[in-house]
């Protein structure tokens, strides 16, 4: 059922390292050649395209941010210089900024692996509720669909009301869009007078573009019967990673090199920490090396049993902007959401102060336990907290029930670096 979209998935240790060390290496002397803006960004850092030989030698470029790419585009419209201006370019997206981006051609999987990872096939028809205006979605998720062979219905932005009657009269198998957009749907064809999971036969359900909260991916794989599977990518470099049917963490797709980087240094991080997302997608017409997708992810350890040879991420634990960093690691509020219910949403709040040279990280607990329960509850919520964040918390105080309301922020950071 779940088999592999090609042989490259099983690809492992040194086969899989030299197939990504040469693709990066050809495509670094390719882009020297064709592209302005990456030749310039070679000359000013003194390094040759033969310096790029392995995907450790990517970290020798500067990691390039949307803002950066879209002020490099408006000094040398349409591509910042990117992109070989003789290629055969099938099509030109754009993305709010505005930021152009050339794409290939039709043939290229774009997301087919997430949907085969997914278990579509031929014979399945597969609503598609991204747009096709302009942006990349609509079309490249068409594209990947058609790749593992389902029909695909081209509903993009139309109203919940036409999608119902679309999906009651095609016969639709399968969705491809936002999880809540599915959900207003669903809400649609009650407010319709139909039982979503009784009379239509949707049974699966591939989403991006929004994170799909375990709530709601409870909610359609109980109540309505849908296996739910999630892609995650960016407008700029396409696919990035996917769930497979293990549904724990995400496997990163074969023309991707993904980085987890400091976003102050440049430099890859472990496995394990929280970092940004970059992204080197390997192609022949767009040579944008090391996009920096300002998301927070980490590599996870180990190997997946359905047999898929990449490495994984772990999620996307939010933006850039929403973290804070203590001690040089990334704290996310998703990770306190996941800490939260861990706890049965118990209520917390995290404080970081700044004592002599280092970060101090007090935790806030409401509860009413005393003795050996808070003890427990105490020592439980210092070991999760460490598991989920990897930062250890200096301090732990009870305070009582009702002092951490909803619109206390479940961290506030009182450091000053004046
Ligand atoms: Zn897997």
């Amino acid at each position: 059922m779940h088999e592999f979209f090609d042989e490259k998935e099983t690809l492992t240790g040194k086969d899989r390292e030299e197939y990504f060390n040469r693709r990066v290496a050809a495509m670094a002397a390719q882009g020297y050649e064709r592209s302005s803006a990456l030749r310039k960004i070679f000359d000013e850092r003194g390094v040759r395209p033969d310096d790029i030989r392995t995907v450790d030698d990517l970290q020798k470029l500067p990691v390039i941010s949307r803002s950066g790419l879209i002020e490099l585009q408006m000094q040398d419209p349409p591509f910042g210089g990117f992109s070989d201006t003789k290629a055969d370019i099938d099509r030109i997206f754009t993305s709010p900024g505005p930021v152009y981006e050339p794409h290939l051609s039709p043939d290229d999987p774009l997301w087919a692996r997430a949907y085969q990872a997914a278990g579509f096939r031929r014979g399945d028809i597969v609503l598609n509720a991204f747009s096709y205006h302009m942006v990349a979605a609509g079309l490249t998720f068409h594209g990947g669909l058609r790749h593992v062979g389902a029909t695909v219905v081209p509903s993009g932005s139309s109203g919940t009301q036409q999608q119902v009657q679309l999906i009651r009269d095609l016969k639709v198998t399968g969705y491809t869009g936002t999880p809540s957009f599915l959900m207003s749907i669903i809400d649609k064809a009650a407010e319709m007078g139909h039982d979503f999971a009784r009379d239509f036969s949707v049974k699966r359900a591939s989403f991006g573009a929004e994170p799909l909260q375990p709530s709601m991916r409870r909610l359609f794989e109980e109540e309505y019967g849908i296996d739910t599977y999630q892609m995650y990518g960016a407008t700029e470099v396409g696919d990035i990673a996917y769930e497979c049917r293990e549904k724990n963490g995400w496997h990163i797709c074969e023309e991707v090199i993904v980085e987890i980087v400091d976003p102050e240094t440049g430099r890859n991080l472990p496995e394990g920490e929280l970092g940004e997302v970059v992204v080197t997608r390997l192609n022949s017409v767009f040579f944008l090396l090391r996009f920096a997708t300002g998301d927070l992810s980490s590599f996870m350890p180990g190997s997946c049993p359905c047999g898929r040879a990449s490495r994984m991420l772990s999620g996307i634990a939010g933006r850039l902007g929403d973290a804070v960093k203590i001690r040089g690691m990334f704290v996310a509020p998703s990770q306190l959401k996941r800490l939260s219910l861990l706890f049965d949403g118990l209520r917390f709040q995290l404080v970081v102060t700044r004592s002599g040279h280092r970060d101090h990280l007090a935790a806030r607990l409401e509860t009413s336990a005393t003795g050996d329960a808070l003890r427990e509850l105490t020592s439980r919520f210092d070991t999760a907290f460490r598991e989920i964040c990897t930062v250890k918390i200096d301090s732990i105080d009870p305070v009582p029930a009702g002092t951490l309301g909803d619109d206390v922020p479940s961290m506030v950071d009182q450091r000053s670096w004046k």
